[in-house]
């Protein structure tokens, strides 16, 4: 028999339901009245199977009844962060080892660190290639490209970078790139440093949020440079934006806008006009999770 990995993490709803059946736990049952959506998330939240077994620690199932509860461990995607021009044999990866504490216990990302932790240097992993629709460098090695990426956001960027070096790409690059601090989160400085110096990299904006008193994020940094953005669109480039979904893509879409309104001199809806065209040009492309 085939092994299936399972996923330990989140209670799926089957297994929350078989506990409160087999436990009658007035508390749980309550929890998962339909009209209590809201409090059972509520309840979900920082949570693992193990704590709600522990939780409700009476009810009790055999090996088998408890697997087949639980979902398939799902897969999880990242971005490559390497041209196959630069490195013919290998693919490479960013990823940000996931580690946090909730409700007074320390919990690791499955994927991340399983990469990090416990795979090694020989262990293997299976892997799948999913292709990105439209998110990648202009065909034309001549089209300038601004590129903002946050955290592991820059990985497909350093990928782009290599295959403009490796393809001799004339096309200027810009590159946003932010994080909480220099010190310890500027992936790739001594490569980007290195493409900056030789011209490669044409401008490198940094935004390290904590830092300074203040926050600083790369949607700041877009604004201070306004009407250089503005002239960049205007010469064709293409604007990639890479990282977290939850903040930063709004936060740059928005100032995005602003800079056509203030630099382009467009009114609101000429600047969402202009965003739709950039849009439909496939001149402005989004990976963001
Ligand atoms: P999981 O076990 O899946 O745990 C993550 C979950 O833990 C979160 O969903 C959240 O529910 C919970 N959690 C995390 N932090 C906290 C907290 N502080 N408090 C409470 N709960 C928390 N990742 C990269 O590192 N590099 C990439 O290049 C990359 N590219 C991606 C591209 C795409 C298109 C997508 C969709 C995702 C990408 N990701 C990337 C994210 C990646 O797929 C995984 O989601 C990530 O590595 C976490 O997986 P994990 O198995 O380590 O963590």
């Amino acid at each position: 028999v085939k092994a299936l990995p399972v996923d330990i993490g989140t209670p799926p709803k089957p297994l929350l339901t078989e506990i409160s059946r087999r436990t009658q736990n007035p508390r749980l049952t309550t929890l998962l009245q339909p009209d209590n959506k809201e409090q059972l998330a509520e309840y979900l939240e920082g949570r693992q199977i193990h704590d709600v077994l522990t939780e409700f620690d009476d009810a009790r199932f055999r090996p088998q009844e408890f697997i087949a509860l639980l979902r398939k461990l799902a897969p999880r995607l990242y971005s490559i962060s390497s041209s196959l021009k630069a490195h013919p044999d290998e693919v490479h990866l960013t990823v940000g080892i996931v580690r946090y504490k909730t409700h007074g216990m320390a919990r690791k990302g499955v994927c991340s660190t399983f990469l990090a932790d416990r795979v090694g240097e020989t262990g293997t992993v299976p892997v799948f290639i999913q292709p990105s629709h439209g998110f990648k460098p202009p065909t034309e090695g001549a089209t300038p490209m601004i590129m903002v990426g946050s955290g592991t956001g820059i990985a497909p960027f350093r990928a782009f970078l290599e295959e403009r070096e490796a393809t001799e790409a004339p096309g200027p690059n810009w590159l946003f790139f932010g994080d909480q601090h220099a010190e310890s989160d500027f992936l790739y400085l001594e490569q980007l440093e290195s493409w900056r110096e030789k011209g490669l990299i044409t401008r490198l904006d940094t935004a390290f949020s904590r830092d300074q008193p203040e926050k600083i994020y790369v949607q700041d940094r877009m604004r201070e440079h306004a009407e250089e953005l503005w002239k960049w669109l205007e010469d064709g480039s293409h604007f990639y934006v890479c990282g977290d979904a939850k903040r930063m893509a709004k936060d740059v879409d928005k100032a995005l806008h602003e800079i056509i309104e203030t630099a382009g001199g467009k009114s609101p809806e000429d600047a969402a006009d202009y965003v739709n065209q950039l849009k439909k040009a496939k001149r402005y492309q989004r990976d963001v999770y």
